[in-house]
This record gives C-alpha cells, structure tokens and sequence, in this order.
C-alpha cells in the first residue's frame, strides 16, 4: 500500500516534471526560433567615402568584396553631393546592397556655399570663429545650428539627398557641437588637458545664439562666470542640435526615406562630450560609433555601452547598430566584438571603415554572419 502511494507521487511528481519539460522545451523551442530570426535579421554595415578617382569598376569590386563577406548595406559619403551619390546607388544596388547617404551635418568643412558666410560659423567662448581659427584640427568648420541661414543651407542637403533614388536612409554625421571634451584616448596627440569646460572649445556664443537665449532666458552666455552649470544654456544647445535632427525627419519622411545617424557611444556620454543627445530625437536608427579603442577601454565597453543605449530607446521607434573601429582590432577581437553587439541587443553592427578593413578581418565577418 505505501509502495503503491510513493509509487502514485513518483508518477505524479515525473508527470509533474515532464509537463514542466514540455512548457520549457515550447517555450525554448520560442527563443530559438526568436534568437534565429534576431540572427538573421542582425544587419552588417560599412561606412565609405566616395573619391573622384575611383572607376565605376572599382566601385563594382568593393561592392562585390562587401556583399561576399556578409556587409548587407553601405553608408556612402559623398560629401553631400547628390549627383555623386546618384551615380554611384546602381553600382551597390547591383550586389543587392542596401544604400544610405552619409553626411557630415553641423560640421562642413570644403562647403563652398558656406565659405562664402563667414558669419554662419560658430563662434567660441574666447570668441574664434571655426570660420578661420578651427577647434584642434583644420577641418573642424561647425556651423552656426540656429542662424537662419546655416540651417536652412544643413536642412537643403539633407532635402538633396532624401532625393536621390534607391537611397534607404539620409545618415547624419557630426551631428552635435565640436567637442568640449576630447576621447580620453586622443588627449595627448594633442598635447591637452581637459578637466574643464575651456572656453577655446566651447561653442557657440555667436550674436545671434546669444540673442535667442538671452530672449528665452534674460541672461548672457557671455557673462556667465561658469557656463560649464548653466542647465538652460546647456538644454538650449542640445535643443539646437535636436531640432536639425527632428525637421531632417520629417523631410527625410516626406521624400519616402528614413533618417540615420552616427552618434557619440550612449546618450550620457552624447551629452557630456559634444552636447548630443540622441535617445530625444526623431530618428528611425543610430549608430553609436563605440570606438573602444578613441576611449582606453576594452571589447567588452561595446557590450556595456551597447546595453545601456538600446535601454535609452526602450519604446522608441528608433533601431541601434553598434558602430566599431576596426583597424587596431585583432581578427579575434573584432569577433568578440561583433559578439558584443549582438548579445546586449544592437539590431546590427558598423564597420569603420569599408576600405580598412583586412582580408583577416573580413573573414571573420563572413563567418560570424551565419
Ligand atoms: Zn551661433
């Protein structure tokens, strides 16, 4: 009799235990099928940059070299030239690969129509215009992002390449202020320390921001003696930055293209170094150039700051592609990388850039992609 009772809870109890099994296995059998998918959906990018003396066949063979080892699209600078872009979209299309038009947005340098408005460049807090006396390096020309002019001359390039046929995204870069804090990794090649907001690299305290801030908020930038805590001249400049970004939406949109951008690694960070803050704007994805390397820090930072954006766009329609600088990755690093990515939640990973990247390197690509 009591045999018979054990033997009843055993069966129940290994009852118990199958039926447990089973929903785990289901719901196993569910994240498999999800993780899979997730896989192959895990989208693989590469910026380039366009150059007048490339063929159309040289085009055609690093289109061909991308698409063989797994890249799924190519984000193209073409210095916002809409009809290089226009002749070179068939090219990549012909390899099936998706086309994004990369540009630089605040920071313009080479723009001839801008060069002829001196008064559209920003101005420091120790009052050098980026017209003629550029921030750490010559090709720093930030424009002014709320002059007039200057923004409507961003907004009519972005207009130009939402134009361009067989484009899938127009993709914002430098889209933010000149850095007030450099990465800690580029520092000493310019033999810089900065503890502190410096007035050098501080921007932009041009008449016509400082009128618009002083209208909103009854004081003077200028006459502050630690702008470094002033929130409101703080939110005013991210206000500017975000501003560019959300009416780029709506005339990406309007032209049946969705808006990228290349952003600074998680939106904190966005903030503290170039005045950025993208988990507020109005973009269909980003991505965050996680640059270890720029930042002293190791493989697993991609998988942290990874992490921490796609937690800031928790609920918001905006994707996040993980971007990398390849060339001082080991091919076991950028591996390790492309892992990184994927285990903290990117839809996707970029590769900085498409002509750097080794033969060794490629191989890991192509093998990680399946
Ligand atoms: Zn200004």
């Amino acid at each position: 009799m009591i045999n018979n009772r054990l033997f009843k809870i055993g069966i129940s109890i290994v009852l118990l235990f199958v039926g447990v099994s089973c929903k785990t296995t289901t719901k196993e059998k569910e994240d498999i099928t999800h993780q899979a998918e997730k896989k192959a959906d895990f989208k693989y990018w590469t910026w380039i940059t366009a150059s007048e003396e490339m063929t159309d066949s040289a085009y055609r063979a690093d289109f061909k070299k991308y698409k063989a080892n797994g890249i799924d699209a190519v984000l193209i600078n073409t210095y916002a030239d809409a009809q290089v872009l226009t002749k070179i979209v068939p090219f990549a299309k012909e390899e099936n690969l998706e086309v994004h038009a990369w540009m630089f947005t605040v920071n313009r340098p080479g723009d001839k129509i801008a060069e002829q408005h001196p008064e559209w460049y920003q101005v420091s807090r120790d009052g050098k215009s980026c017209y003629d006396e550029p921030p750490y390096v010559t090709y720093y020309k930030w424009l002014c992002p709320t002059r007039e002019d200057s923004r409507s001359h961003i907004l009519s390039l972005v207009e130009g390449l939402a134009k361009v046929e067989g484009v899938a995204s127009v993709h914002l870069d430098y889209i933010r202020y000149s850095d007030i804090f450099l990465p800690i990794g580029l520092l000493p090649k310019y033999d810089l320390v900065q503890n502190t907001e410096l007035p050098r690299f501080d921007f932009c305290y041009c008449d016509t921001c400082v009128a618009e801030f002083e209208k909103l908020h009854h004081k003077n930038p200028r006459d502050s003696k630690d702008p470094a805590i002033d929130m409101e001249w703080k939110n005013f400049r991210l206000n500017k930055v975000k501003s560019i970004v959300n009416e780029a939406y709506t005339i990406a949109h309007d032209n049946g293209k969705l808006l990228t951008a290349a952003v600074f690694p998680y939106p904190e960070m966005a903030d503290h170094m170039v005045r950025q803050r993208w988990d507020k704007w109005n973009v269909d994805a980003v991505l965050p150039m996680i640059y270890n390397n720029f930042y002293n820090e190791e493989i697993d930072w991609i998988g942290y700051a990874t992490k921490q954006g796609v937690a800031d766009l928790k609920g918001k329609n905006t994707a996040l592609h993980t971007g990398v600088y390849v060339p001082p990755m080991t091919p076991e690093e950028l591996g390790l990388a492309i892992k990184m990515a994927k285990d903290n939640g990117a839809a996707g990973i970029s590769f900085f850039d498409g002509g750097a990247i080794t033969p060794e390197q490629l191989a890991v690509i192509k093998a990680s992609k399946n």
